[in-house]
């Protein structure tokens, strides 16, 4: 399991950061320019490797 997938991003200047990104700092902001407001955004969908 990954966690360094950017699945939050920042409301305020719009840039996507990981799990790990965000333990950086104390509490929910956002590691680039310090925002409290974040959102959750999907993982973008897996992609399939197809069996030839
Ligand atoms: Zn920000």
């Amino acid at each position: 399991m990954s966690s360094s997938e950017k699945i939050y991003r920042c409301i305020r200047c719009g840039r996507g950061f990981s799990q790990d990104e965000l333990r950086i700092l104390p509490g929910l902001r956002c590691p680039y320019c310090g925002f409290r407001v974040i959102e959750k955004t999907r993982p973008p969908m897996p992609k399939r490797v197809r069996a030839v």
